[in-house]
């Protein structure tokens, strides 16, 4: 999608540093941090929400699930709990229409961001 701002970021149209990459996902930190560590894992594939995906995607949401797991583990915020999240359409607070799975962590004591 040429208008899609994580397509572009995917394609390195937009220089951003990768937590993670790999053939099916990048992984990069949120411009507008909502914890104190807050990382978006996006499939390459353009899928615009959860309401999109098909039979044939089921690898890859399996791997996503994987993924946020490793990084959680990689960036040291595994062992005192997160959250991850995602939004599905307007109302949800979806502002990027490409989907990704937000991984919030970080927080010293309780989560100061409740769902
Ligand atoms: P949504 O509300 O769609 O689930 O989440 C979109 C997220 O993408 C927001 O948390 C927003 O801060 C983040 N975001 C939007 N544009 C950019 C960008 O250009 N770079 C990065 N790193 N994050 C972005
Ligand atoms: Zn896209």
């Amino acid at each position: 999608m040429t208008d899609c701002i994580f397509c572009k970021i995917i394609k390195g149209e937009i220089p951003k540093k990768f937590v993670y990459k790999d053939n099916d996902l990048v992984a990069f930190y949120d411009i507008n941090p909502k914890a104190p560590v807050h990382v978006l894992i996006v499939p390459r594939k353009h899928i615009e929400s959860l309401r999109e995906i098909k039979e044939e995607d089921k690898d890859l949401m399996g791997k996503l699930m994987l993924v946020v797991k490793q990084i959680a583990e990689k960036l040291g915020i595994a062992k005192e709990g997160y959250k991850v999240v995602i939004n599905n359409g307007r109302v949800s607070g979806q502002l990027v229409f490409h989907l990704h799975l937000h991984l919030l962590g970080g927080w010293k004591d309780k989560a100061d961001w409740n769902v």
